[in-house]
């Protein structure tokens, strides 16, 4: 067993810069996302990272299991560079044609592909002040230039702060990560038509909790890049795949960037697992909703105990109080067993981020955090 398994990935992301001779300007200068921790204490109660309570559609371990058949066999060869079965499967779920969709190792690397794409121009892209933290990391490693747009007082984004500026790309999540908040679709369009000559990419993690889809704009907007991940709608966040969809010249530069990286980003197993996963969205509707009624009951219980909390259109809520401080909180939920996400980040190191879990998750949640209030 390696220290990762005890040791939170905080440590190495605070402890002192480290530094080798042998690195390059470029390795030097990053400043790596640091994910969510993913300890292995028995009984840990864990709302940090925005996965599914619920387990992937039965269709997916058959599809696996088929796929691996007695002897595991077909891992002796590569898997289909082009993951087709997958794409078809995508295309045919929203509409579209499959050189319209292109698949990666989970989103991130999707949203990898696109900054070096299709966002690395003269002028600077612009994303919300608060948002998925990912991207100015994307930004640093492929040079990027970047200005971020102030979210509204209440955390909205306001589209008119995005239209008339002239820039090298928009990308923002919808729903807003950390946020929870909702863009609606009009308001998107208006993105879209105010920037032609930009791609504007939707980052949709989260979509399936009570948002609208940007995709059925696709086919009338060729500067709009929907990018989607299997990783927490379809509980699949082991799995890692994630997809982009677009018009077919947005594709084509994501796929000459995969094809100049690594022609195997989905093995055999995440190919046939994703297809199945895709192709039972009865199932994940279903347990969608009971996330969003779960939602729902925390979102009444944390108000109870004096929380404020934004209107959220995602599997967590982001919610502050007015008397107790976020980080000692954070901590004091740990020592309980229970992970939840603080950011020390300006304007938000007074949040939680929480993750609906289930139902029974929730109520212990909403339990212990009314005993440390006291
Ligand atoms: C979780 C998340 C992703 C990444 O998902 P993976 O497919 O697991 O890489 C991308 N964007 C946002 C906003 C997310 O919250």
């Amino acid at each position: 067993m390696g220290d990762h398994d005890t040791i939170s990935p905080y440590f190495y992301a605070f402890r002192e810069h480290p530094m080798s001779r042998f690195w390059s300007q470029v390795v030097h200068d990053l400043t790596p996302y640091v994910p969510g921790e993913q300890p292995k204490i028995p009984g840990l109660i864990k709302l940090n990272t925005n996965e599914n309570p619920f387990p992937p559609s039965p269709r997916v371990l058959a599809a696996i299991q088929a796929e691996l058949g007695d002897d595991a066999g077909c891992l002796r060869r590569y898997p289909d560079p082009n993951a087709d079965l997958l794409k078809n499967a995508i295309a045919r779920q929203h509409g579209l044609t499959a050189r319209q969709v292109f698949v990666g190792n989970g989103s991130d690397e999707v949203l990898a592909h696109a900054f070096q794409a299709l966002l690395k121009h003269e002028q600077a892209i612009l994303f919300p002040d608060i948002t998925y933290s990912f991207y100015p990391v994307y930004c640093g490693l492929y040079g990027v230039d970047y200005r971020t747009v102030p979210l509204a007082d209440d955390f909205s984004i306001n589209p008119l702060d995005y239209c008339g500026q002239s820039n090298g790309g928009i990308i923002f999540p919808n729903p807003n990560a950390p946020t929870g908040c909702l863009l609606a679709l009009d308001a998107i369009e208006q993105i879209l038509q105010a920037n032609p000559n930009s791609v504007v990419i939707v980052d949709e993690a989260y979509v399936n909790f009570g948002g609208k889809t940007a995709i059925p704009l696709v086919d009338r907007y060729d500067n709009l890049l929907v990018i989607h991940t299997l990783s927490k709608a379809c509980s699949l966040a082991g799995l890692r795949v994630g997809f982009a969809l677009g018009h077919k010249d947005l594709i084509a530069a994501l796929e000459r960037v995969k094809n100049s990286f690594n022609s195997y980003p989905l093995d055999r197993l995440a190919i046939v697992g994703a297809t199945a996963a895709i192709e039972d969205a009865a199932y994940y509707e279903a347990n969608s909703q009971t996330v969003i009624a779960t939602r729902e009951q925390l979102i009444g219980a944390l108000c109870t105990l004096g929380f404020e909390v934004l209107p959220s259109a995602a599997n967590f809520v982001f919610a502050r109080h007015l008397h107790h401080d976020a980080a000692r909180l954070a901590s004091d939920l740990r020592d309980k067993k229970i992970i939840v996400r603080h950011f020390k980040l300006p304007r938000i190191d007074q949040f939680l981020r929480i993750t609906v879990g289930t139902a029974a998750e929730c109520t212990i949640l909403s339990d212990t955090l009314r005993e440390l209030l006291g």
